[in-house]
């Protein structure tokens, strides 16, 4: 067999701990894997709401869906519920879900607004499961019959430690240290080996960058540029605090705004995370610990922790030898969950794409692609929150109301607002019904609709949807309580 190729993975975050595991996992006959990390820098700490992908992802690399949420201090997590978004006082949710039926000409809230035009249909919520079960703090696998769409919330730091462990007895070898220097081969522009702070030398062939906002290798060895995105998501801030809880967890993740952020309230078996996100434009780190501290219920266990990022990605995420996945790739803000979905696509595109043989340069390149249209897709998706609001109760909400956006959202709003359509993004990750969701949520209306939802008349159009909502109702009745489940299910080790 020929001699395995070097594989080392910069940096022990969740990124860092996923790359080694996932590599070993299935490529841990062809990889030595090597992962470096500092004990003294530490991680960032956060990220402990996901989204269903999640789960695909554990199938791929065999984590047992139980053990990892005993491990992690895991609930279970339907979708988010958006407080005072479109304007102060308003509340919806953004659910993993379908909502009604669709079919491949219409979506199903083009029936649901005809409906409400002729004064029937009640909410749209009463036509998607996950939604009802997530207000009525209710959740299990399935109903019946019906399998539930679901992600989950962890404890970060719990995660990198489960992913650890599974690595280290997959083989992986974990040097401490800091990594003070990145050598450069002067002929090919490669990355040879990384120098730690006590003398020692890591080398390899591929190289890994999970480095965090750092991005050592990537962004101050190799030179890659950053593309900045900061002027369609201004947050450049966060403080995080956890807490006890003081009741029990709710299957949802919360994101309330503020007159300048947002707050998130990440429900966990034994504990509530907390952050808000603003920016330091429009809000002093003061006023957002004291808006943060004055929104939490229960006893703080930590001191709020200052976070300082940027928004937008590294232009080139692979260049030459090197790959970054995770903060040292770049960052889209938390508000939809999305940045460890991004760090599982990543890999799962890096283990189709790895460079094995023959040239490097045409791989990377499809890699970079693929992963700038995927991230613009999530990108647009986020903006969309901040775009469509009426509020304009501070500078903040002036800003975001009245920035430019980009032409593809631009797009994309301006049909919806004019005929009710919408389509999955480019990627199919944010399918049509989390649009439609986040748009009617936010004070969206279609003026027209698709004339399809007319074909059925007034009468049999009620007659399907109260169908459609007994069907939810009566699987709604089977769901036990959240926390019952979870202690049924996969209570925390201790
Ligand atoms: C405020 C906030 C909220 C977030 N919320 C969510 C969320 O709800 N859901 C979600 O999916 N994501 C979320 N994220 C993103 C998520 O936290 C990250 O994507 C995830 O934790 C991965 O981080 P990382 O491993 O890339 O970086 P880090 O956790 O920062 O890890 C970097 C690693 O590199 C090592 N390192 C750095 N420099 C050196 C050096 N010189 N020598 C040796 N080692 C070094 C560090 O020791 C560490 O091990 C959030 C991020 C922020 C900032």
């Amino acid at each position: 067999m020929d001699k395995k190729m070097r594989v080392v993975v910069a940096g022990g975050g969740t990124a860092g701990w996923l790359a080694a595991y996932s590599l070993a996992k299935r490529l841990g006959n062809l990889l030595d894997v090597t992962l470096v990390e500092s004990d003294a820098i530490g991680t960032v700490g956060v990220g402990e709401a996901t989204v269903p992908t999640m789960r695909r992802f554990h199938a791929f690399f065999g984590i047992d869906e139980r053990e990892f949420m005993r491990s992690t201090q895991a609930t279970f997590k339907l979708g988010i519920v958006f407080d005072n978004w479109g304007a102060p006082g308003d509340s919806y949710a953004h659910t993993f879900g379908e909502i009604g039926q669709s079919n491949w000409m219409v979506e199903f809230h083009q029936y649901w607004l005809e409906a409400q035009a002729n004064g029937f249909g009640g909410n749209l919520e009463d036509y998607c499961l996950e939604l009802k079960a997530a207000k009525a703090g209710k959740f299990a696998v399935k109903a019946g019959e019906t399998h539930l769409k679901y992600a989950f919330h962890l404890d970060a730091t719990a995660y990198a430690r489960f992913l650890r462990q599974k690595s280290e007895s997959l083989g992986v070898r974990r040097v401490e240290g800091k990594i003070s220097e990145v050598t450069i081969d002067p002929d090919t522009g490669n990355i040879q080996s990384l120098e730690l702070e006590q003398g020692q030398q890591v080398a390899g062939d591929f190289f890994v960058d999970c480095t965090g906002f750092r991005s050592l290798l990537l962004g101050d060895a190799l030179k890659v540029e950053f593309e900045d995105w900061s002027h369609w998501l201004a947050a450049d801030r966060a403080q995080a605090v956890q807490t006890t809880s003081t009741e029990p967890p709710p299957p949802y993740t919360r994101c309330i705004a503020h007159s300048s952020g947002w707050q998130w309230r990440i429900p966990l078996q034994s504990r509530t995370g907390n952050g808000i996100v603003y920016s330091s434009r429009f809000c002093s780190d003061d006023d957002a610990r004291a808006t943060l501290l004055g929104n939490i219920s229960g006893e703080t266990i930590t001191e709020p922790l200052l976070l300082k990022f940027r928004t937008g990605r590294r232009i080139d995420p692979w260049h030459k030898n090197c790959v970054a996945i995770g903060l040292s790739g770049g960052f889209l803000e938390p508000l939809e969950s999305t940045s460890i979905h991004l760090i599982d696509t990543s890999l799962v595109r890096l283990m189709k794409l790895f460079p094995f043989a023959g040239a490097m340069a045409p791989l990377a390149e499809q890699f970079n692609q693929e992963t700038r249209i995927e991230w613009e897709a999530v990108r647009d998706f986020i903006i969309l929150h901040y775009k469509q609001t009426q509020r304009d109760d501070s500078e903040f909400w002036n800003y975001y109301r009245n920035m430019d956006i980009p032409d593809s959202l631009a797009h994309r709003i301006e049909i919806f607002k004019e005929n009710g359509f919408t389509w999955p993004d480019s990627v199919s990750f944010f399918p049509a019904h989390s649009w439609t969701q986040v748009m009617i949520g936010q004070g969206l209306l279609p003026e027209h609709r698709h004339g399809a939802s007319r074909i059925l008349s007034p009468e049999a159009l009620k007659v399907e949807l109260e169908k459609l909502s007994s069907f939810v109702s009566h699987n709604l009745a089977k769901l036990p309580d959240h926390s019952d489940f979870i202690k049924q299910y996969c209570p925390a080790e201790n």
